[in-house]
């Protein structure tokens, strides 16, 4: 085990997670009296709002990541480390972290908890064994692995029933990334992969978007879910409300109806975007604090964004509970701020009281989900006016280059962007075995070494 002291005698901010949230509270802080080290299990900030993109071919990882040390390499009071946050000790003020079987102790004056969301099968975590979820970079590349594979197996295979049921995708989760999903999904089949097989035609895919709730993209309502139902099913997406997955193997998927009736789905790729739950270290939290924890796991916050009785512990982004923020990138991304700007003001004037700051506010600037290309749907200015069709699908594409700010590579995505709008191309269509195997060997690497008590 070793620890991370502090760089000096100055105040030692402990920044957890590259988020949204984490970056820009860094960012914040950049010119503050303070050393700041950011801690994060992965060695990238990712930008998750496009991980449908890599996963369907439109767009290479390295668009919507990019490394954290690069982003902060010009702050000179910046640290970077790598390491899973396994526990946090406020009374001690201490943050414990794990990477590559080395514990590291890091003592902090004030913490900023940024670790965001994790994806939630809703009690039925054997489902993630056949049903990947959309949340890291592994996730994106295996679901491409998959459903290029999907295609590749079934021009070999003589069986119609089986070639049927490799080439049926089923995205369960009828929110901005299952739309989004399927709409891509469609496209790809419909138009990039059409005439690139000899035994199989790729437009004969069946693509199925299910859901529980009665409409499509609930949140912006029942007229704009409408319209990306509409435009989904011109797509040739078979759009399934209300109903509910019970059961998720190998071979495909359970469905029951809203009467109770069950219907087995023959599928080899399923994908899931149904539901997210906050990191487990608001758990930790609460359990220390005894500060309160919402139906999704995430810390019910004060208006300053920290918990009660800790006015040093802020918890932002898609971890925090606060009024009806909503977990999106803009709500992280202001949280984070506003955090970094409380420090650095506090410490600017000494004689600044926790209990005069100005509470968080959010500014809601709406939200735009893509359903195919030239094609969107969502609502802006605070969410009260609504967009759609072609004019709300260019909205979403400079909101997205606006928030790839400060990433050299928003140039290369803008002509990666224009190759596969104009042309129907995609350039990253490769996959390989290990994309699509990796999770599960190391699964099974984990499993084994628990049996045998490594
Ligand atoms: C597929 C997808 C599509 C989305 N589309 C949109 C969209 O179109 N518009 C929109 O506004 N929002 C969208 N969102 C939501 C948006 O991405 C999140 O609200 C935002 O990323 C939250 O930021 P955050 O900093 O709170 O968490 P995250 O961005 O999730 O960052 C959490 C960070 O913490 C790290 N971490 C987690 N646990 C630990 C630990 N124990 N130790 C160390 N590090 C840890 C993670 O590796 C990561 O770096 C989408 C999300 C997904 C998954």
């Amino acid at each position: 085990m070793g620890s991370q002291p502090a760089q000096s005698t100055r105040h030692h901010v402990v920044i957890v997670g590259s988020g949204f949230g984490g970056i820009f509270a860094a960012q914040k802080l950049k010119h503050a009296n303070v050393d700041v080290t950011l801690i994060a299990r992965t060695t990238h900030h990712l930008f998750q709002p496009l991980l449908y993109q890599v996963a369907t071919g439109i767009l290479s990882v390295g668009e919507i990541a990019v490394p954290n040390r690069i982003i902060l390499r010009k702050q000179k009071n910046t640290q970077v480390l790598l390491g899973d946050v396994v526990d946090v000790d406020v009374t001690n003020q201490t943050v414990s972290s794990e990477a590559s079987g080395h514990t590291t102790v890091t003592s902090y004056d004030s913490l900023i908890v940024a670790a965001g969301a994790e994806q939630s099968y809703f009690g039925n975590d054997h489902f993630a064994r056949f049903a990947p979820g959309m949340k890291t970079i592994d996730h994106a590349l295996e679901l491409r692995g998959k459903i290029l594979t999907a295609f590749e197996r079934a021009e070999l295979s003589e069986d119609p029933e089986e070639q049927a049921r490799l080439l049926t995708f089923v995205v369960v989760g009828a929110g901005p990334t299952g739309v989004e999903m399927a709409g891509q999904i469609a496209e790809l089949a419909r138009q990039t992969l059409v005439g690139a097989f000899r035994n199989i035609d790729p437009s004969m895919a069946r693509i199925v978007l299910l859901d529980g709730a009665p409409i499509v993209l609930p949140p912006m309502g029942k007229r704009l879910g409408g319209k990306a139902q509409r435009r989904l099913e011109k797509l040739g997406v078979e759009v399934v409300l209300n109903a509910f997955v019970t059961d998720i193997d190998e071979r495909g998927l359970v469905v029951k109806d809203k009467d109770g009736n069950q219907e087995r789905v023959p599928a080899y790729t399923k994908i899931w975007a149904a539901g997210v739950s906050a990191s487990p270290l608001g758990k930790i939290l609460a359990e220390q604090t005894g500060t309160e924890l919402d139906r999704a796991g995430r810390v019910k916050v004060n208006p300053d964004l920290t918990i009660q009785g800790h006015p040093n512990v802020f918890v932002v982004g898609d971890m925090m509970a606060l009024d009806d923020v909503p977990g999106i990138a803009p709500a992280a991304i202001q949280s984070g701020t506003y955090a970094g700007r409380i420090i650095k003001d506090e410490l600017s004037n000494p004689g600044a009281s926790t209990s005069q700051r100005k509470p968080f506010k959010y500014l809601d600037k709406g939200s735009i989900a893509v359903v195919s290309k030239y094609s969107a749907v969502g609502r802006v200015i605070g969410g009260k006016v609504p967009v759609t069709g072609v004019v709300g699908w260019f909205m979403w594409l400079a909101v997205h280059l606006f928030y790839l700010v400060g990433f050299k590579n928003r140039y290369s995505t803008l002509l990666y962007w224009l190759f596969a709008f104009v042309s129907n191309a995609r350039t990253q269509l490769n996959v390989t075995e290990q994309w699509m195997m990796g999770r599960h060997a190391l699964e099974e690497v984990e499993e084994r070494k628990k049996e045998i008590g490594t």
